[in-house]
């Protein structure tokens, strides 16, 4: 079969790798705008789960991503006072160069052509490309031209924008771990989710509400002037480091999230994957993990029907069935991040009190009491939850669960030697 992916992302280039590795006579071209190594933003989180389906679909480049990753134990939520909360758990980050600089090796190596400083640009690119391939991967992300250059009611596509500004850091200062900073301002609160990406850098995701952001300035400053003032606001957390915009050479900008979702995935020999199909807000650190779902389930679907339409309606149906509860969790996630001002000034003038607990009143609002609610924004609040949130602040409970993450992963490594041997 002759398959054009439009995107070299996680989902064009997995896709390419999963399609190749069950059909080494697909003759499969990838085409990507930008040149190698350069891409938006800086890393990105994922879980245990992905590992497993990752080792599970091609063990090589599993084995690659997991040694390219860094481990992170517990997340910090500090709001300006000098102890944050610890959120039990762990996961992974991996820079997003790094990751794509993988996958695209792990693709050319198998035989894909992966192209570069290819844009498809019009109707006449598209045209000529649909008329040649049996089957057109539009994995051209969120923005998708060529989902725009189908037609508006080839795919029903559903646009709605994020009320706050977010813009996509690095930062020299070297997170150990997951880091959540609130800063209060004069305007309102800003607040960076930051982890670790590469040995000396990690990846600071800044966000505020809209009329913060206008009221700091932050609309009209600089690139270099905005990243200085933000310093000034997270000089605390930050320790006084750098904050980062230059991306493979390209400045980051404020953005709004733009949440996609579109009535139907395929449209002729068109197929939308990744975010070109759908999209998660970022808080839920999963995006990468479902284009990379999306691509194994594209393959296992063409593998499974004769022809290309009934795979590509099955993918369809199948997707958007197992998409759903997700994209209610994104939105839930993303209208609470809206409202983190109203939580946090809330908690501020009065710790709320749990079951059995005392009120009490005071300037700083009580970190552990707000991780609980960031924690629970998709609900299941409970007043166990809670108790069991407190306990975790104690340095021997904390330890208990860092000691349960690394059998957990030592249970998980031996598994998956044994699955991939
Ligand atoms: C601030 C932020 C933080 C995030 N953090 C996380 C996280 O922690 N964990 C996580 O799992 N996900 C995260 N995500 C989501 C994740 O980045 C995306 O879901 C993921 O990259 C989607 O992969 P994709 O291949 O579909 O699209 P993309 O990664 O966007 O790739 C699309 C590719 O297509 C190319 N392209 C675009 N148009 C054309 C064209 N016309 N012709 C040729 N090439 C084209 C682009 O250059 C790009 O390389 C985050 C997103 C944001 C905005």
């Amino acid at each position: 079969m002759k398959i054009v992916c439009v995107g070299g992302g996680p989902a064009g280039l997995y896709f390419a790798i999963r399609a190749k590795l069950r059909d080494s006579h697909h003759d499969i071209t990838v085409l990507e705008r930008d040149r190698p190594g350069a891409t938006h933003g800086w890393g990105v989180v994922y879980w245990e789960p992905l590992l497993d389906v990752l080792f599970r679909s091609d063990p090589v480049s599993a084995r690659e991503l997991r040694a390219a990753s860094t481990m992170w134990q517990g997340q910090r939520v500090s709001v300006g006072g000098p102890q944050p909360a610890y959120l039990p758990g762990y996961g992974y980050s991996i820079q997003r160069a790094t990751l794509l600089d993988l996958l695209a090796r792990r693709a050319a190596e198998l035989g894909v052509d992966v192209r570069y400083h290819q844009y498809v640009a019009d109707q006449d690119d598209l045209n000529a490309i649909a008329a040649e391939a049996d089957l057109v991967v539009a994995a051209d992300g969120a923005n998708s031209q060529v989902r725009r250059l189908a037609g508006p009611d080839a795919f029903g596509t559903r646009i709605e924008v994020g009320a706050n500004q977010y813009i996509w850091l690095g930062t020299d200062r070297r997170f150990e771990n997951f880091m959540f900073a609130f800063e209060r301002t004069e305007p309102g609160w800003v607040w960076f989710h930051a982890y670790p990406s590469a040995a000396d850098i990690s990846t600071c995701i800044v966000e505020c509400a809209p009329q913060t952001w206008t009221d700091l300035g932050l609309d009209r400053l600089s690139d270099a002037d905005g990243c200085r003032l933000l310093e000034r606001i997270f000089d605390g957390p930050l320790g006084g480091h750098r904050l980062l915009s230059d991306c493979h050479g390209r400045p980051a900008r404020w953005q709004q999230f733009t949440h996609v979702a579109n009535r139907s995935w395929c449209h002729e020999n068109i197929v939308l994957l990744g975010d070109a199909a759908h999209t998660t807000h970022f808080t839920l650190g999963s995006g990468t993990a479902l284009a990379i779902m999306d691509a194994i389930m594209l393959d296992r679907f063409l593998h499974k029907h004769a022809d290309v339409p009934a795979a590509l309606r099955d993918f369809d149906q199948s997707g958007h069935a197992a998409l759903g509860p997700m994209q209610e969790r994104a939105r839930i996630s993303m209208s609470w991040f809206e409202g983190v001002d109203g939580q946090l000034d809330r908690l501020s003038t009065a710790t709320q009190p749990m079951d059995g607990e005392r009120p009490s009143t005071g300037e700083a609002p009580d970190p552990v009491a707000f991780a609980f609610k960031m924690a629970t924004r998709q609900g299941d609040e409970t007043s166990l939850r809670y108790q069991i949130l407190r306990a975790a602040q104690l340095p021997a409970v904390r330890a208990l669960d860092q000691h349960a993450g690394r059998g957990t992963r030592w249970l998980h490594d031996k598994r998956r030697t044994l699955v991939t041997r």
